[in-house]
């Protein structure tokens, strides 16, 4: 049966609470999610640190076991993958949604494989598919990555690490402790406030060590195949260059949201247009939850304050319906 009471569009720890709230009111659900499961969790960096406590990132009030108070990446995808089984929840996997209409009153999704319809849709897409990029000469070079996995791969290579906030933190010192030669560019003055509290004496004493360099109020000017040019306050510097990491954060797909009729401010933050009370979009049905809602803001909203999003949209639903 292709038909559903709700269409959840992505497999990511909000969308699979969806999925268990519409469960627990008896309606039927479909989670349609384009990689794998947890597919952001799962292109984190693979020794990542979440800075969440592992009880603030429980969905399905179903404990998340770990004896360190903050799990690692392999403790969240070992988790919620048994949150997906034991709540027996209907997600499809590698499985793209290109399209969402509404005709009279229902939604019409067209995905990679096949097309359902839904009475409620709700788009819990997160932010991770599209990198900030940095527009300079030379970015598309395949040294350039804008996401970072695993440090063996810089061993022994000259790595310029774009950015001041938690990924190009972990980034610059997992790679420094494997050997690589590690620069940051950064385009303020000090290393961002909200880097992790345990983690942040640690960058400042490699960068004060000058085991890290580091360039303040500098930003990339272009990337060449074996260097890389800065501008900096004392002008340009050329630097001799292997790998160029630049994690300078990402944003919501806004053409996906656009196109399925979210109306989406041009002046930042960009917050798609939804009524925060009840997370239903412009149009009626048609609901935001998790860190999609922050538009640019990609700071303000993490796990333990949008896993909420699923309970009140579903009771929005089902008040609707009654
Ligand atoms: P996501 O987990 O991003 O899930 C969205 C899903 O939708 C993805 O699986 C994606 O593949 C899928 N998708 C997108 N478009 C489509 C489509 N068209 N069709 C089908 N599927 C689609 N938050 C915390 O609470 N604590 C932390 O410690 C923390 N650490 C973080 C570290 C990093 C490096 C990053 C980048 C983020 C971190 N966050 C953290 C924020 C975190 O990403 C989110 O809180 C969490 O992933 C949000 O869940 P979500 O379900 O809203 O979105």
């Amino acid at each position: 049966d292709n038909h559903f009471d709700v269409a959840i569009i992505g497999a990511g720890p909000i969308g699979l609470a969806c999925g268990i709230e519409a469960q627990k009111r008896g309606l039927s659900h479909i989670i349609i999610e384009k990689g794998c499961l947890v597919n952001s969790l799962y292109n984190y960096p693979v020794n990542m640190t979440f800075f969440s406590s592992s009880e603030r990132l429980e969905i399905g009030d179903t404990p998340f076991v770990t004896t360190l108070p903050k799990p690692k990446r392999a403790e969240a995808l070992e988790y919620y993958r048994r949150i997906e089984n034991k709540f027996d929840l209907n997600t499809h996997l590698f499985e793209e949604v290109l399209d969402v209409q509404k005709q009279d009153n229902s939604f019409f999704l067209r995905t990679t494989k096949h097309s359902y319809e839904a009475k409620h849709v709700i788009v819990a897409t997160g932010f991770y598919d599209i990198p900030m990029l940095l527009n300079v000469p030379g970015e598309d070079l395949p040294k350039v990555s804008h996401y970072y996995h695993d440090p063996h791969f810089y061993a022994k290579q000259r790595v310029l690490v774009v950015g001041a906030s938690n990924s190009s933190v972990d980034a610059a010192l997992e790679t420094y402790r494997k050997g690589a030669k590690v620069t940051m560019v950064i385009r303020g003055s000090e290393i961002s406030p909200r880097v992790k509290y345990w983690v942040k004496p640690d960058i400042e004493n490699r960068i004060l060590f000058k085991e890290i360099d580091v360039y303040y109020n500098s930003s990339v000017r272009r990337i060449l195949e074996n260097e890389v040019e800065l501008d900096t306050p004392d002008g340009t510097v050329r630097l001799p260059n292997d790998f160029v990491l630049a994690l300078t954060g990402y944003q919501p797909n806004f053409s996906f949201l656009k196109r399925i009729g979210i109306t989406i401010p041009e002046e930042a933050p960009r917050i798609p247009e939804h009524n925060p009370e009840t997370m239903e979009t412009n149009i009626e049905g048609l609901y935001l939850a998790g860190v999609v809602c922050g538009g640019l803001n990609t700071h303000l909203w993490f796990i333990e304050n949008s896993r909420i999003h699923a309970s009140i949209i579903l009771e929005h639903i089902v008040t609707k319906e009654s």
